[in-house]
């Protein structure tokens, strides 16, 4: 199954950007997902490619226009999801990237100005996803982080299919302080347990890192792993 992300966008030549690059660049040249960047201008009715207008009710910006944006979904959408990228979108978690890896057809759309007219969200049954609380000033930012996760965990992008168990939010923790060489740098030296070859105090020691970690920073994430356990 390969992985066909459709992008809308009035800014087609920000992609594939930093997506074309390193493992998520190679996984696109070698086929493990395509990506389709489709300029929204292409379908405004006017020879200017206007795409957005005032608010109704009045307030600052530009709102991009349903019938513009409904003509670019109909001729792009071939089936699957539709997300359109939104500071008032559910959160994006490790637990929706997993989920939205396993989709063939993603349709992704990005906003621009003061976001898009409500009823495209109703008449396409759109899901909106936000990457966090703050406001970008367009949804191909967005679209990018989202990708690179979910690129990230097709089968065959990372070369290590055990190197995702372990990191932060795949066990609901943040993941424990890592350490390579040298052992010793700038008189600090790399904790003595990982020197000792001794597995299982390792692995001790690193859910002892794991769980102080979260509970100093993120204890919300503690509070959900005690609530599903
Ligand atoms: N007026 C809107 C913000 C518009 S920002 C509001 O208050 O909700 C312009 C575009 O950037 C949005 O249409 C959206 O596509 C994108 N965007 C901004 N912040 C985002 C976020 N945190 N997550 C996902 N997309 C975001």
């Amino acid at each position: 199954m390969v992985l066909k992300a459709k992008i809308l966008t009035i800014f087609p030549e920000i992609f594939p950007g930093f997506l074309g690059t390193s493992l998520t660049g190679r996984a696109l040249e070698d086929g493990i997902w395509q990506l389709e960047a489709i300029n929204i201008r292409d379908y405004a009715f006017d020879k200017h490619g206007s795409v957005d207008d005032t608010p109704c009710g009045g307030g600052a910006g530009m709102i991009m226009r349903p019938d513009v944006l409904g003509a670019a979904i109909e001729h792009n959408h071939t089936g699957g999801k539709i997300i359109y990228m939104s500071p008032k979108g559910m959160p994006l978690t490790q637990a929706k990237v997993h989920e939205l890896s396993k989709e063939e057809n993603l349709t992704i759309i990005c906003g621009r100005f003061e976001g898009i007219d409500e009823r495209v969200l109703e008449e396409y049954s759109i899901e909106e996803i936000s990457i966090g609380d703050y406001i970008l000033t367009g949804g191909e930012q967005a679209a990018m982080v989202m990708l690179d996760a979910v690129v990230r965990l097709l089968p065959g992008v990372l070369g290590n299919a055990q190197s995702t168990e372990n990191e932060s939010f795949e066990q609901k923790l943040l993941e424990y302080p890592q350490y390579t060489r040298p052992i010793e740098w700038k008189g600090r030296k790399v904790p003595d347990v990982l020197m000792s070859g001794h597995h299982e105090n390792i692995a001790k020691w690193q859910r002892q890192q794991a769980l102080q970690i979260t509970k100093n920073r993120r204890p919300d994430l503690l509070e959900k792993m005690l609530d599903s356990e």
